[in-house]
């Protein structure tokens, strides 16, 4: 196969209370396991896209061919944003950003809790299925959503933290209460990963 499920980097249960074990069980072990078969189901039928990484995949996707595009789209995303997912969370996690980006935070939003609020407020308007990310364009954070499985990678961009809002990330412990699940969230951030990564965003 060209590409893996990562395993989660803790138990199932690790970010229990904010995220429930069987939420946690049905996310990875069966809804990134899909996008993960059926990225490799385009794969099958054009083997030269298993030497690309999934992030350079979804970064170029005029160069995939026509007839799997839509699938690459939508499961080579499905992989990339659940990849990161189980990175920026850990067990004990919460607190205040750390390192550089608390800085930058501070410069572009105003400070940490105005920030919260930008992207719970804009995460809970993602009509439908979607993600809220937070990038680094121009100098500057940049709080971005997007429907599906689409990624910030798609237009040029690297996704410096990404919070699920599709209902299978919440909807058991959660129901109908995306709102509520976004202030939950912030418990389980592992800053210094997310901080890692807006290094990242910075090269
Ligand atoms: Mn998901």
């Amino acid at each position: 196969m060209a590409f893996e499920t990562p395993p989660l980097p803790y138990d199932y249960a690790a970010l229990e209370p904010t995220i429930d074990e069987a939420t946690m069980k049905l996310h990875h072990d069966k809804h990134h396991v899909a996008y993960v078969t059926n990225l490799n189901g385009a794969v099958e039928k054009h083997p030269e896209l298993g030497k690309k990484t999934p992030e350079e995949l979804i970064s170029d996707l005029g160069s995939v061919p026509e007839d799997v595009r839509a699938t690459v789209r939508n499961n080579g995303g499905g992989h990339v944003n659940h990849t990161m997912f189980w990175q920026i969370m850990k067990p004990n996690g919460g607190g205040n950003p750390t390192g550089e980006l608390a800085a930058q935070i501070d410069k572009d939003f105003g400070g940490f809790a105005e920030f919260k609020k930008k992207f719970e407020d804009a995460a809970v308007k993602q009509f439908g299925s979607g993600w809220g990310f937070l990038v680094y364009k121009g100098g500057k954070l940049e709080i971005v959503t997007k429907p599906n499985q689409d990624s910030p990678f798609s237009d040029g961009l690297y996704p410096i933290m990404g919070n699920d809002v599709w209902e299978h990330a919440y909807y058991l412990k959660y129901n109908n209460r995306r709102a509520e699940y976004l202030s939950a969230w912030w418990n389980v951030v592992n800053w210094d990963e997310v901080n890692k990564r807006f290094a990242h965003a910075r090269k």
